[in-house]
Formats: structure tokens, C-alpha cells, sequence
């Protein structure tokens, strides 16, 4: 049995045929050209998904699953997200891949299904409930309960980079000053470290060398993401969290570290009953998540 997964992001749109065991039988991706309109692009990964399924046979996918970038409507399919996918305004990308293909098809948050990735074949899997953070240009979050993405009203998910902080941050678009991606996302570390630093990773390697302005940055992210997990700990109390982003990738036990000895402290929790983990699938997370929404059994339950 195999499935569909499609993530789409501002700049490239990633399809693969997934089997149950999570694995990648193909593979391909396609330049997003979002301003070259909507219809081009369904055109396009219709396509792409055709040839995939070519000696295959569509008969043989259970489903076609959607990561995309947000805003979106997850409950009707729709894309509303203009901001990074220009001209992408109340964009149904389900009803026409669905009429072409004759599968089921779902649209869901790129965080969600990053997340559900993970649960099914990555850092999560055997944890109930896991709690994911994405540490990139911004911060990004989702949390999967009991195999299945949490939603709040009208069906949309928590945003987690958005919990507050301190009162004395930046301004963020979210409404706040001061909430986790104002002070730990890449794009907010590379702005408090300019006009010295060039970008985040610079300043890590800065402040690795002793550097004290860097350091300050840093430490004050890592603080801000300890401050996130004891927020994350005290409403969700997830048995994992997963850190994922390309922050991660040469950052995690510096946060990890700074997130356990916080979460140490707390009398209202076991610490014992949290663990800390880097995500392990990287960039396929989004795709093969996608495509476990139409893979039984994929995503595993309560770990017992
Ligand atoms: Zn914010």
C-alpha cells in the first residue's frame, strides 16, 4: 500500500510516494513559481503526481496528502496563504487533485504533518502526546494527541512560536512583543545580531568562541525556548518534544540542555515524564508525514 505526500513551501513543492513502512519509493520536486497563478501549479503537480504513479497505477494510492505553508483551512481544503504564496487567496487545491485522481485528498498545516512525520517514523514515534517545535527562519510548532493532529476552533492549530515570552521583546505580526519567534527564530537572531553578525549561524559560531555580545543573543533564545517547553509542559505535558528546523540541526543540545534544566525545576510534573529529542527524518518529515494521513496504522497511539 502506498501514498501521496506533497509539501508545499514558498519556494519548492516536494512530492513523494510513500509505503507504509515510511519509506520514499519516489521522489521529485518542482519549483513553486507561486505568482505564476495557482492553476499552473495544481497543473504541474498533477503532472508530476501522473508520472509518479505511472507503472503504479493510481488504483494502487490509498490517498493524496498536502503539507502547505499556512494560512490555510484544513476542514475545507483551502489555501489562504498570499503572504509567502503570492496570489494564493482561497486556493481549494483538494477538489481538483481529488477529480483527477479519483483518491482522497487532505490539505493540513506543514507544521501538522511535519509533526505526524515524526509520530509515524521519526523522533515521536511510541510517544503519546508529542509536542513538535521548528526552529527556522520562523518558529513553527504542532501537537500530535493520541495519533492525530490537535486542532482548536475551526479546525486550525495552536501557534505555538507565538507564546509569549517577555513583555520586553520585539513587536511581532502575531500582536505581542517579546512571544518565542520574536527572540529565537533565525530571522530575529540575525537582527539582534546585526550590524556585527551576518546571520544566526554566525552568531552561534561567535558566541561558541567566547564572544559575550553573541552569547547574549543566543542565550537569551535558548532561555526563550526553555520558557516555551514550561509553557508546552504545563498545558499539553507531551510525553516528547521534538526539536526540529535547521537551527536544530547543529543547535539541539545546546537547547535541549537549556530546556531540561528549566523543566527541572517544576514540582507540578515529573521532568522524568519528558524527554527532549531532535528530529530525525529533516526535510522528509513534511512528505512522508503528508502521506501517513492516508497510511492505517502509520501514526502509532497512546505508546501503552
Ligand atoms: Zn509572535
Amino acid at each position: 500500500m502506498e501514498a501521496v505526500g506533497i509539501d508545499i513551501g514558498g519556494t519548492k513543492m516536494a512530492v513523494a510516494l510513500v509505503n507504509t513502512s515510511g519509506l520514499i519509493i519516489k521522489r521529485a520536486v518542482l519549483a513553486t513559481e507561486a505568482g505564476q497563478g495557482f492553476g499552473r501549479a495544481v497543473d504541474r503537480l498533477a503532472d508530476c503526481v501522473r508520472g509518479m504513479l505511472g507503472d503504479t497505477g493510481q488504483g494502487a494510492v490509498t490517498g493524496i496528502g498536502i503539507g502547505c505553508a499556512g494560512p490555510l483551512d484544513p476542514t475545507a481544503g483551502i489555501i489562504n496563504n498570499p503572504y509567502t504564496l503570492t496570489g494564493w487567496s482561497n486556493c481549494d487545491i483538494v477538489t481538483p487533485l481529488s477529480r483527477r485522481f479519483g483518491v482522497p485528498v487532505r490539505l493540513e498545516n506543514d507544521a501538522d504533518v511535519a509533526a505526524l512525520g515524526e509520530c509515524a517514523w521519526g523522533a515521536g514515534a511510541g510517544f503519546d502526546p508529542v509536542v513538535m517545535l521548528t526552529f527556522g527562519t520562523g518558529v513553527g510548532g504542532a501537537a500530535v494527541v493520541q495519533g492525530r493532529i490537535y486542532r482548536g476552533a475551526n479546525g486550525e492549530h495552536p501557534e505555538l512560536g507565538h507564546i509569549p515570552i517577555s513583555s520586553n521583546g520585539l513587536e511581532c505580526y502575531c500582536g505581542i512583543r517579546g512571544c518565542l519567534e520574536s527572540i529565537a527564530s533565525g530571522s530575529a537572531m540575525a537582527a539582534a545580531g546585526r550590524p556585527r553578525f551576518a546571520d544566526a549561524r554566525s552568531l552561534f559560531a561567535a558566541a561558541a568562541g567566547g564572544d559575550d555580545f553573541a552569547a547574549g543573543v543566543v542565550d537569551r533564545a535558548v532561555q526563550a525556548a526553555a520558557m516555551a517547553a514550561w509553557t508546552l509542559c504545563h498545558t499539553f505535558l507531551p510525553e516528547r518534544i521534538v526539536l526540529g528546523g535547521g537551527i536544530m540541526d547543529d543547535q539541539f543540545e545546546l537547547f535541549a540542555r537549556g530546556m531540561r534544566k528549566h523543566l527541572g525545576t517544576a514540582t507540578q510534573f515529573s521532568r522524568k515524564s519528558v524527554s527532549i529529542a531532535k528530529a530525525s527524518l529533516g526535510s522528509d518529515a513534511g512528505i512522508v508525514g503528508a502521506a501517513s494521513l492516508f497510511l492505517p496504522g502509520a501514526v502509532r497511539g497512546p505508546a501503552s
